[in-house]
This record gives C-alpha cells, sequence and structure tokens, in this order.
C-alpha cells in the first residue's frame, strides 16, 4: 500500500490528516494506494503560494528555466519505470506499452521544450512597436486518468517555460505519477510555490481551483462534461481556458485502400490502452461492398488481442481503469446490441479468466447507424463501430456528423486524394496513410473536443499574453 497522504504546496510536502480516496489496481480491483481527498482550503493555500511565487518566476531567465526543465528531463529517465510500474497497475495499460508510451513520452515531450526553448521568440518587433510575451499567471492544471503523467507534463513544462507557476489537481484515480513527479520537482533548483500539488475530488478542490480569481488560466485535459462547467467558471472572471476533451475519430478507408493495412492500423489504434485515448479511432467508415470483408479481418484482428494480466511483458490488452469505466463500456455494448448493431466479436460477458479485475471483451460492431448513440457518444473502452457509406461524399459527412473532432484517419492507395480528404475532417488532427505520431504537431479539438493546441510552439503560446511596447 503506496500511502501517499500529502500534499505538494509551497515546495514543502504538507501532512493530509483527513479522509482519503482508495486508488486501485485495474488488473485486480485491489487498493494500492491512498491519497488525500483535500479540501478547498488546502487548495486555497496552494493557489496562494502560486500567486506570491509568480513575480519572481515570470522574471527567471532563460538558463534557470531550462536547467530546471534539464533536472526534471534526467529526473523523469531515471524514475522511468516506477512511473510505468504505477500507470500500469493503476490504468491498465499493458508494462511493454506503458514503458513506452505512460512513462516515455513524458520525457520526450520535456525534451522538445528543452529544444525549442532557448530560440523562442518572447520579444519580437511589429513596425515600430515591441511585441513582448509575458506568462499569464497562476495556472490551474486539472488532468484525467487514462494518460495521468503525461497530461500532466502537457501542460506543466510549457507553463513553467513560459514563467507561469502552477497548481495542480491530478486525476483522483491515477494520481501516484503525479507525485513521482512533484518528488522530482523537490529534487530541482525550482523556487518554492512555482508547482503545487493538491490531491482530491473535482467537486471540491478542483472547483475551488477553477474559481478563484488568483488563477488566471485553466488548462484542463477530461470530459467534455467537466469542460463544460469550467468554460462557465472561468468565464465569471475572464480567466483563460485551455481545453482537452472528447472524441468519437473516424478512420475513413476510401475503396482503394489496402484494405489489410488499414484495418489493422484502425483496430490497433482503437484498442490501444483498452480504448481508453481520447484519439481512438472508434469509427471505422468502410465502403458498403467491403463491409463484411473489413468486418472479418477486424474480428481477426481483436482475436489476437486477449485481455491479460497488464504486469506481462506479452501482454497486449489490459483491463479498464476502474470498475466505473467497466460497467459504463458493458452498459454501451449492450446498448449496441439493442440499437441493432451486429455484433461482430466480443460482447458484454467477462473475458475468460479474467474473475478479477477489470475486463472487457475486445468487441467490434458492424452495420452501424452514424447517428445511433454507440456512434456518437464516446465509448472510452474497446468498442469499435464499422460504419458503412457509399461514395466519399457519405464518408466525410459521417465523419464530420458528432459534436466531436479531435482525430481521425484517412487510407488511400494515392496518397494526394487521401490528403484532400483529410483536409475535409472536421477534426485537430488526421493520420493520413498510418503517419508517425509526431511530438511537435499541435494536438487538440474542433468542437466539443477542444480549445487551443498542446505541443511544441502551440502549447507554448497558451500559456503566454501578448504585450505590445510603442517605440
Ligand atoms: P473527468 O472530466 O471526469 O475528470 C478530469 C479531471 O477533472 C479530474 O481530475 C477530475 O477530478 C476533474 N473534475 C471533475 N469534476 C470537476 C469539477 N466539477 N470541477 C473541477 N474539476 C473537476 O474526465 P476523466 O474521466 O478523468 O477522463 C476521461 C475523459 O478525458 C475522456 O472524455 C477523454 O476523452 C478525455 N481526454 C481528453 C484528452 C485530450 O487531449 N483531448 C486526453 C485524455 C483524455
Amino acid at each position: 500500500m503506496n500511502d501517499l497522504s500529502k500534499n505538494y504546496i509551497n515546495g514543502q510536502w504538507v501532512t493530509w490528516q483527513g479522509e482519503t480516496i482508495d486508488v486501485h489496481e485495474a488488473g485486480t480491483g485491489d487498493v494500492i494506494a491512498r491519497v488525500p481527498a483535500s479540501g478547498r482550503e488546502e487548495m486555497e493555500q496552494a493557489i496562494t503560494a502560486a500567486d506570491a511565487a509568480f513575480e519572481a518566476w515570470s522574471e527567471s531567465t532563460l538558463d534557470e528555466r531550462l536547467k530546471v526543465l534539464e533536472q526534471l528531463h534526467s529526473g523523469l529517465k531515471e524514475r522511468a519505470a516506477d512511473i510505468a510500474d504505477a500507470v500500469c497497475r493503476e490504468v491498465g495499460m499493458p508494462i511493454k506499452l506503458a514503458t513506452g508510451i505512460q512513462a516515455g513520452l513524458p520525457a520526450t515531450v520535456t525534451k522538445t521544450y528543452l529544444k525549442m526553448l532557448p530560440d523562442f521568440p518572447f520579444t519580437e518587433t511589429s513596425g515600430n512597436s515591441e511585441v513582448q510575451y509575458a506568462p499569464v499567471g497562476v495556472v490551474g492544471c486539472i488532468t484525467p486518468w487514462n494518460y495521468p503523467l503525461h497530461q500532466v507534463i502537457l501542460k506543466i513544462v510549457p507553463a513553467i517555460a513560459a514563467g507561469c507557476t502552477v497548481v495542480l489537481k491530478p486525476s483522483e484515480i491515477a494520481p501516484q505519477s503525479a507525485y513521482i513527479l512533484a518528488d522530482i520537482l523537490d529534487g530541482t533548483d525550482l523556487p518554492k510555490g512555482v508547482f503545487n500539488l493538491v490531491c482530491g475530488e473535482g467537486q471540491t478542490v478542483g472547483d475551488t481551483l477553477i474559481k478563484h480569481p488568483a488563477v488566471r488560466m485553466v488548462s484542463f485535459t477530461g470530459s467534455t462534461r467537466t469542460g463544460h462547467l469550467i468554460s462557465h467558471a472561468a468565464a465569471d472572471d475572464f480567466k483563460r481556458v485551455a481545453l482537452e476533451m472528447g472524441g468519437k475519430s473516424a478512420s475513413v478507408i476510401l475503396p482503394d485502400a489496402d484494405l489489410g493495412a488499414a484495418v489493422k492500423g484502425t483496430v490497433n489504434n482503437c484498442l490501444l490502452n483498452s480504448g481508453q485515448t481520447c484519439t481512438a479511432l472508434t469509427r471505422m467508415l468502410v465502403p458498403a461492398d467491403k463491409h463484411d470483408e473489413a468486418c472479418e479481418l477486424a474480428a481477426a484482428a481483436v482475436a489476437k488481442m486477449t485481455p491479460g494480466n497488464p504486469l506481462e511483458e506479452t501482454t497486449r490488452l489490459g483491463p479498464l481503469a476502474s470498475a466505473q469505466q467497466r460497467d459504463k463500456v458493458i452498459d454501451y455494448i449492450r446498448l449496441g446490441i439493442d440499437e441493432g448493431a451486429t455484433l461482430v466479436a466480443g460482447g458484454p460477458e467477462a473475458p475468460e479468466g479474467c474473475d478479477k479485475g477489470y475486463f472487457v471483451k475486445a468487441t467490434v460492431f458492424g452495420n452501424v447507424k452514424p447517428d445511433s448513440r454507440i456512434a456518437q457518444e464516446e465509448i472510452f473502452g474497446p468498442v469499435l463501430c464499422v460504419i458503412p457509406y457509399t461514395d466519399e461524399a457519405e464518408a466525410i459527412r459521417i465523419a464530420n456528423g458528432t459534436q466531436y473532432g479531435l482525430s481521425g484517419a484517412v487510407w488511400s492507395a494515392d496518397d494526394a486524394k487521401a490528403k484532400k480528404v483529410a483536409g475535409k475532417l472536421r477534426t485537430g488532427q488526421v493520420t493520413v496513410n498510418g503517419g508517425a505520431f509526431n511530438p511537435l504537431a499541435p494536438f487538440g479539438g474542433f468542437g466539443h473536443s477542444g480549445l487551443g493546441r498542446e505541443f511544441g510552439k502551440w502549447g507554448l503560446e497558451e500559456f503566454l499574453e501578448v504585450r505590445s511596447l510603442q517605440l
């Protein structure tokens, strides 16, 4: 049992004596850690500390910021095994993938900012004006459980690099990697108060953070439902918001595409982290005359993904993060059957041999109607909807026919054609013929998927105000 009954406020670990929140292991359901269900008072103390630290940190030199980020980068590399183990247990991502993604990506992203920062133009000239990019102020960061450290790093690294101070409220479902991060930062030269961590429920500490007048920006990743609440609260005193929210991304397989490669690529993407990925390609759009073949290929790909213990090196599909998430996904699978979709693989029953933990069978539905609930709502589990279309225009209409717009994919034998269709998708990212993930590409959503962008210079600009001096 990992006792984490503490918060990190003003450069110190502050012991918490009150109620705690249990953290469960996804593969067994066992309680593996306890974190504070902190009160509003602790959050206010953290905001006060961040506010007091802001002026000095906003005037810190480039060298001071680079030194801290370099120390953070080394710490993330040193603690990679601890991070992967913690996230594997909490979220259920298989250890091999968790090592590469959940532990590897935070270090990679930190490195991109270390490389970019020295050349970033914090001042530029426009006519007779000097344009200055100034840190926005105290930033409240609120993050989800599915990529728990990655989402935190995408906020705190550019925020600190911009000269902002930060209060982090991590997910109470997968909080351990945030504690490892605080531990690493505690060993760096970061001045006290620049980074603060308060753990607790969204409705209490999260609510205090989004409403406090000293907080000038809220950077949030999570559900569209919570994003709504944050937007409303921020409107009251014109806080800046950056929102990364849900998705229902379409993989558009054009008639001339290599069907085998496109289906494999889509299934692998959809099932990554058991479907607990905001960018998951959960709708596979196929020409109507290739629908049955695509379903067979998808079923064959899914058959190789037997759920298993995420701590085993060979496991490719782990459990879901919580009992609540498992039950929600099973309800959606039952709904798909009730809505008349064809169950091609999987189903609502627990997978064989998985009597403990939060396992769900990888499931494929065929002949899914584009306006049905399983095709419109984010399921956040290993469920793929295969949707037939008659022509390209209809495929684009279906792809754009949800409230979301986070990611997508297009597959075609003709790259130019694939790019043309990609350019018609109302979404923040599109993978063309399986293009590789790029940590320097802007990432974010259209519509109900988000506001603002993360990664690279776009991620840094979110934390900067613009001031112009007329000379
Ligand atoms: P969630 O919205 O329930 O919780 C996210 C965070 O918000 C948690 O820290 C939670 O405690 C906090 N919160 C909840 N209620 C709050 C309130 N009233 N005030 C302030 N804070 C509050 O989301 P989740 O279930 O943790 O994460 C899953 C969701 O995150 C999915 O919808 C997924 O698509 C989305 N997501 C999006 C991205 C992206 O980059 N677009 C990335 C990962 C996850």
